[in-house]
This record gives structure tokens, C-alpha cells and sequence, in this order.
């Protein structure tokens, strides 16, 4: 179940009607369906998309393709909000469900993810659909629905797996968390 609530999806390389690969930086519409099998992503030319809309749609938007470009060498390895959200999505363990949310909405406010649609699923669980700016890939994130305390409990705990400062006591828990600006980690509430 829960690898139908969050998920990734990643560009096609070419058309689903004409199967002609996409040219680097050539419009696109992508859209996602759901069914037996969960999301599905198909992406279209710009010719072959009025024709390809068979089916409900959950959601659709035009984009741009990006062609992927070589790994970089593996720099030494430190977590990122990034790397830890794509290590969370890996897994299907529903006490992450939180962090998820959270890791995605600072990812957005770092303009690395763009929220694309916010769906209400029949039972009634709220759906964000960011796009990555970069590789294109669609991210499916449950909002959790936090209350302002329980967001900034998750808050803590990601800031302290990214090697963020954790409060040593109570009454320090009352400050605002102080960030890494190298890393652009920053706070969600301000
Ligand atoms: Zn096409």
C-alpha cells in the first residue's frame, strides 16, 4: 500500500504515442494515471498530446524535457536534504511518512522541487505531486497533514539527520533552529 502513496517517477525518454526519443530542453506534457498497478507516467510530444489523453487523468502539466546528463564522479558522501528524501522514498516503512513531507516542502522552498498538483485521493488522503527541476522526475508525496507541533518535532529530527545542531536542553527547544547556510538547508517556518 504504501508504495502506491509516494513514489517517483522518472521522464521517458521519448514519446509514448510516436516513440520519437525528446530532444534536451523540448516541450513536453507528462501526465499520471492511477490504476491496478499505481501511478503510471506517460510523456508526450506537444503533436501527439491531444491525441494521447485516453483515461482519467490524476494529474497533467507541460514541461520541458531534460536530457540526463553523466553521473558526476561520487564526490565524498554527505547527506543531503535530497539524498536523505530519495533514501526515504526507497523504503516503505510509514513512520518516514513525515520526514517525506517535510524533506519535499524544504526541497521546494530551495526551488529544487516544484509542486505541480495537490490531489484529495477518494480516501480522503491528500497527494502533492512535485516535479524535479532538473531531471524532471515526478515525486508523490502524502501530505500528512501535521499540526504546526508535530511539524516542527519532524522539522527537528531532519535538521538532526542532515547533521544539523539537535537542542541539548528544553528551554532550547523554544529557539529557532540555527542551519548551515553552505548547504542551504534552511528552516521551513520563516
Ligand atoms: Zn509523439
Amino acid at each position: 500500500m504504501n508504495q502506491q502513496e509516494w513514489n517517483i517517477k522518472e521522464p521517458c525518454a521519448e514519446c509514448k504515442a510516436c516513440h520519437r526519443a525528446f530532444a534536451d530542453k523540448e516541450p513536453i506534457w507528462s501526465r499520471l494515471t492511477f490504476g491496478a498497478e499505481g501511478y503510471e507516467r506517460q510523456d508526450c510530444c506537444a503533436v501527439c498530446w491531444p491525441g494521447a489523453q485516453k483515461g482519467d487523468s490524476v494529474s497533467a502539466w507541460k514541461s520541458v524535457y531534460h536530457m540526463p546528463a553523466p553521473p558526476p564522479p561520487e564526490p565524498i558522501k554527505r547527506e543531503t536534504a535530497e539524498s536523505l528524501l530519495r533514501q526515504f522514498m526507497e523504503t516503505e516503512d510509514p513512520s518516514r511518512r513525515s520526514a517525506i513531507f517535510i524533506l519535499a516542502v524544504m526541497l521546494e522552498r530551495r526551488r529544487l522541487l516544484v509542486e505541480r498538483d495537490v490531489k484529495t485521493r477518494e480516501d480522503g488522503l491528500k497527494v502533492r505531486f512535485y516535479e524535479h527541476r532538473k531531471t524532471g522526475e515526478v515525486f508523490v508525496v502524502p501530505d500528512p497533514g501535521l499540526r504546526l507541533d508535530e511539524l516542527e518535532q519532524v522539522q527537528q529530527e531532519v535538521i538532526a539527520l542532515l547533521g544539523g545542531p539537535v537542542p541539548e536542553k528544553a528551554s532550547d527547544k523554544k529557539e529557532k533552529p540555527s542551519f548551515d547556510e553552505s548547504r542551504g538547508d534552511g528552516p521551513l517556518g520563516s
